[in-house]
């Protein structure tokens, strides 16, 4: 009884998954064509499985029907097994990525091989003789049934084989189904072989069809595989692009190094005004030039998913001081008066990334700067905390140019600018709002413009930080260093670059700080002029060097405790977070490349004077 108590439960799965399956949209495959089959199979030989047991259990009634139905019911498990196996071979075969003809013929093979093992058992079941016994359980044996218990047993050992043969593949969902079959099958093959009365098989067989159709190709399967192939494609396209592009900034930056660097001299050192002019020229299209790399950069990053925002703990006053102080610099001798005003009450120390915050709040500022031609700027930070969080509300105004309505809502798009007519004197890039706006929402913030046409705008940007209520924590690196007078002369550098233009730039540069230079152009040169004893009061070190590049160069150098001379990286490797990256390994700072005056000038006084 229990034996058809598990019939009856899997004619009413199996009743299910027909009306599902076939009222669903299906793929027209070999694969899908062999499982409507199993189930059709599977189906009838529940139904079969209930006839033969009633048909044995009233023997006395239905003498003459017990042969041929118990018989059917067994042809139904050798059908079934043959179809499964087909299934087997099939899916292996589609998986092994063979030509369609090659393929084809595989498949013929397979069908033809199942279908004579099949006519010769069914001849074999017909033959051989069958017995029913309805006194101690309901079941029928004999040498006609012993045929499908044999057929079963060699099928799965060439499942087994074919498993073990496609081994890497097994990991394939598809596999599934025939695992648990040869699991339980086998299982199942003893446990009736000793239990004839247990009737398991049919239901096993409607177990493993329930389980395939959640494996079997469907077009909703088929679909997220070619998303899913699609997607790995796309990044693996973007990881290309994001790396072309990193290398490209990085060749860029090494001649734009020798036109900034050479044009400052040419300012400097020459008296004639159309020169001194055209050396601004040349100097502002390589910033230019050098924004739009970086801006490039940056928008491929976090369209990337590559933009990682990094928190560490800083004082959002000295953040704050620093672009004031930056900006008013900008502003130089313009009509523009500029206003700071920051909340009182802004907690001494903050965690975020400061690095990104400098950069959203440089944008807006430097945008201010250069579309507004008089009036004022004001710059504020207000703040609002709660509990441990301080949301920090930043906001530029200014009384510039304005931007139209219709305009706003473009306003964030990637290479936007507007009114060119207007503009022409003004660079810019049109990158620098679109990636504002992409750090402001991975930073969780939120950004909003308002602007009258002709009577100026006001960007205000709100994120939350987290407040650190500690008395002393390790600071990141945001101290204004005072500025001191520069009295370095004689002092002795090295210079590290396999660019022998770059390393005439640098040494240039250095010459008007009266300093002694010694070049050398590789890591192995540094090394050897550490090791025969001269002595240094800094060594500028290009990074990206063949051979031996200058991180490797600078980890032989610090393997000697007794060095101590600073060590500055100068390299064309400027992307963000670039710096954080070099200070993080020991570099005591860095200089990216076109060498900024400025920040070779805050290095010098730093560690020469
Ligand atoms: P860029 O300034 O390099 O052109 P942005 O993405 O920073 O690029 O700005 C896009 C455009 O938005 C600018 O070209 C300009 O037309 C307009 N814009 C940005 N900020 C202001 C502002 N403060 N006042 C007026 N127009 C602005």
């Amino acid at each position: 009884m229990t034996g058809n108590f598990f019939t009856i439960c899997s004619g009413f799965y199996i009743s299910l998954l027909l009306i599902v399956f076939f009222y669903k949209k299906r793929l027209e495959t070999v694969e899908n064509k062999i499982y409507s089959y199993l189930i059709i199979a599977n189906f009838f030989g529940v139904i079969l499985a209930i006839v033969s047991y009633l048909v044995v259990k009233r023997m006395d009634i239905f003498g003459f029907f017990c042969d041929i139905v118990t018989k059917a019911y067994i042809v139904y498990l050798l059908l079934w097994i043959t179809l499964f196996t087909n299934y087997v071979n099939v899916i292996t075969y589609n998986s092994q990525n063979l030509k369609p003809k090659a393929l084809k013929q595989k498949y013929k093979k397979s069908f033809v091989t199942c279908g004579i093992i099949f006519v010769i058992c069914l001849a074999l079941i017909i033959v051989l003789p069958i017995t029913h016994i309805n006194t101690k359980g309901v079941y029928s044996t004999g040498a006609s049934s012993n045929v499908v218990y044999i057929v079963s047993s060699i099928y799965m050992l060439s499942w087994f084989v074919t498993i073990f043969k496609n081994f890497k593949r097994l990991q394939k969902l598809k596999y599934t189904p025939i695992l648990v079959y040869m699991i339980f099958g086998g299982f199942v093959l003893v446990l009736q072989r000793l239990n004839p009365e247990l009737l398991l098989f049919t239901s096993l067989e409607t177990f493993v069809t329930f389980l395939m159709y959640f494996t079997i190709e469907n077009p909703d399967i088929k679909l997220i595989n070619e998303l899913n192939i699609a997607k790995d494609q796309a990044e693996k396209a973007n990881n290309a692009k994001t790396e072309f592009l990193s290398s490209m900034s990085h060749e860029i930056r090494t001649p734009l190094n020798a036109i900034d660097g050479f044009s400052q001299l040419i300012l400097e050192e020459t008296d004639l005004k159309v020169i001194k002019e055209e050396a601004r020229d040349i100097m502002t299209a390589s910033q230019n030039l050098l924004e739009l790399v970086n801006g490039i950069l940056d928008i491929s990053k976090i369209e990337a998913d590559k933009l990682e925002i990094i928190n560490t703990e800083y004082e959002p006053h000295k953040v704050f001081e620093e672009l004031a102080k930056l900006t008013q610099a900008r502003i130089g001798d313009k009509p523009i008066e500029f206003k700071v005003n920051i909340a009182k009450d802004l907690p001494e120390y903050l965690s975020g990334d400061f690095v990104r915050l400098k950069q959203i709040v440089i944008n807006l500022l430097t945008n201010a700067v250069k579309y507004t031609k008089k009036g004022w700027i004001e710059f504020s930070v207000n703040i609002v905390k709660k509990n441990n969080i301080c949301r920090l509300i930043i906001s530029v105004k200014d009384t510039g140019i304005g931007i139209k309505k219709d305009n706003i809502d473009k306003l964030f798009t990637k290479f936007e600018r507007f009114d060119k007519e207007k503009n022409l004197t003004i660079e810019g890039t049109g990158l620098g709002l679109a990636i504002t706006k992409k750090l402001v929402e991975l930073m969780n913030g939120k950004i909003v413009v308002d602007s009258v046409y002709g009577e100026g705008s006001t960007f205000t940007v709100s994120i939350d930080q987290k407040i650190i209520n500690k008395n002393k924590v390790k600071l990141a690196n945001v101290e204004i260093k005072e500025d001191k007078k520069l009295n370095i002369k004689g002092k002795k550098v090295l210079i590290v670059d396999d660019n022998l233009i770059n390393l005439k730039v640098a040494t240039r540069l250095l010459l008007t700080y009266k300093l002694v230079t010694e070049e050398v152009s590789s890591g192995f040169d540094c090394i050897k002029k550490i090791e025969e004893g001269n002595k240094y009061d800094l060594i500028l070190l290009d990074d990206m060097m063949p051979k031996l590049s200058g991180v490797e160069t600078f980890k032989i150098l610090k393997k000697d405790d007794n060095f101590n001379i600073p060590v500055v990286v100068l390299t064309a490797n400027a992307i963000s977070g670039m710096k954080e990256k070099y200070l993080k390994q020991g570099f005591n700072d860095y200089i990216s490349k076109p060498i900024d005056k400025k920040e070779l000038e805050r290095v010098l006084k730093t560690y020469l004077n």
